[in-house]
């Protein structure tokens, strides 16, 4: 989801259970959709950042659930299902993210980071290749439509694929395309966050269960491989 409008609702708690009275906080809506229901205060852990803290006792890290990991990469900033080597302990991903990763322009999250009375400068910037590839699956699981807060790793969406295919090419070379593009992705030492042109020649994955969407996984792009992340991005390795 591509972050197209921000809004903080300002509300005050009644006595909670912690014996805590009137505590200061927000609900965050992206895009008119509730992406968080209280956010007291803005507080990273590395790149991690919890987006619904607990409504008892207002304190991040209380509850495990509700974190978003969060990358930028030029004018983009990202929040994305915490990658399973970025978790110091057991959290899960905020619910907003079962709609697949969050595109924000960047000035757009400065804004609620300002709110908030947060640094930006805290964003470290560009993305690993592990965290593109991981924002790479994220798209086919969502694509593939997995359970809430689930991510199959590749190997298990691959057991799914019903024909791999694109308009210019046959399925066979399609599919060509893909074993190549999975092959190379050991080898990559950096990534680049692009937004994807119109005339890049798509290769898409229809999956074997009823109800899935289609992947657009692939684009092709001056003979380069690009991989899509859902939302018009792609990431080019190199
Ligand atoms: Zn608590």
């Amino acid at each position: 989801m591509k972050v197209e409008n921000l809004e903080l609702i300002s509300w005050t708690s009644g006595l909670t259970s912690a014996g805590l009275n009137s505590i200061q906080s927000y609900k965050l809506y992206l895009n008119g959709k509730l992406a968080s229901r209280n956010i007291p205060y803005v507080e990273f852990e590395n790149e991690l950042l919890q987006i619904d803290v607990c409504e008892e006792c207002f304190t991040v890290g209380c509850s495990s659930g509700g974190y978003v990991q969060i990358l930028k990469s030029g004018d983009t900033v990202i929040w994305k299902q915490p990658l399973v080597t970025a978790r110091s302990r057991l959290i899960t991903g905020a619910y907003i993210l079962n709609y697949g990763s969050i595109y924000w322009p960047a000035e757009r999250f400065y804004s609620f980071l300002e709110v908030f009375r947060c640094n930006e400068k805290k964003l470290s910037e560009g993305i690993t290749p592990m965290q593109g590839i991981d924002l790479w699956a994220i798209h086919g699981n969502k694509s593939m439509k997995t359970g809430v807060g689930l991510n199959y790793p590749l190997e298990r969406l691959e057991e799914n694929f019903l024909v791999v295919y694109s308009d210019v090419f046959s399925n066979e070379e399609s599919f060509d395309v893909y074993k190549r593009a999975r092959k190379r992705l050991g080898s990559y030492k950096q990534c680049n966050l692009i937004e994807i042109p119109h005339k890049a020649i798509n290769i898409n994955v229809m999956f074997d269960i009823d109800g899935c969407g289609i992947w657009d996984c692939l684009y092709i792009m001056d003979e380069e491989i690009v991989y899509s992340i859902g939302d018009g991005y792609g990431l080019v390795f190199v």
